[in-house]
């Protein structure tokens, strides 16, 4: 049998860099130095969907965690995410292994140990507005709405994982992925 039974969870942009907010892509499509040790030790990629492509498309404006953390976006995370821990469950119950997930830290939705925060509210275009909006906007320690969402999903099915993550800020493809506790 040439199946390692080994699967890594990651967050679906590093596997489709595409599906970033404009202008953070820090690839063209897979970030390799992230994965490809991961993928020659064998393990095979669980790719979550990417909540914010799915609810707000792909002309969405950078947003912070204030933003996204309402009960209808919550309600549509459990939703995309219910077949994931099907699929997940099914795994262990087999005797897969799950090594882990890594998300995208600085995200509002896939961070990990940090988290985008912010939110001052109003019209974007009133004078002053946007630089308010700079000033409130600051990357606080914590996990991002649809990562919380998905640590509670995989600990209510009884599935233990570590969750690490790598920064969204990188200006290269250079990674590093960062341990929560
Ligand atoms: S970090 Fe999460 S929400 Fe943001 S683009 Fe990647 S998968 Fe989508």
């Amino acid at each position: 049998m040439k199946r390692s039974k080994k699967i890594l969870i990651v967050c679906h942009c590093l596997l489709n860099a595409n599906a970033k907010v404009y202008p953070l892509a820090a690839c063209s499509g897979v970030y390799r130095d992230v994965l490809d040790n991961h993928i020659e030790s064998g393990v095979g990629l669980f790719q979550l969907p990417c909540p914010e492509t799915g609810y707000l498309g792909l002309n969405r404006w950078g947003m912070t965690r204030e933003q996204y953390d309402h009960p209808r976006f919550r309600e549509y995370c459990r939703e995309i995410l219910t077949p994931c821990l099907h699929q997940l469950t099914a795994f262990v119950q087999a005797g897969y292994q799950i090594d882990g997930v890594i998300g995208m830290d600085d995200s509002p939705n896939c961070g990990v140990t940090r988290t985008c925060s912010g939110f001052c509210g109003g019209e974007i275009s009133a004078p002053g507005n946007v630089a308010r909006q700079q000033q409130a906007l600051a990357m606080v320690a914590g996990r991002g709405v649809f990562m919380e969402i998905f640590a509670a999903m995989l600990a209510d099915a009884g599935i233990n994982v570590q969750f690490r993550a790598i920064a969204e800020n990188l200006e290269s493809t250079e990674s590093v992925e960062r341990r929560s506790e």
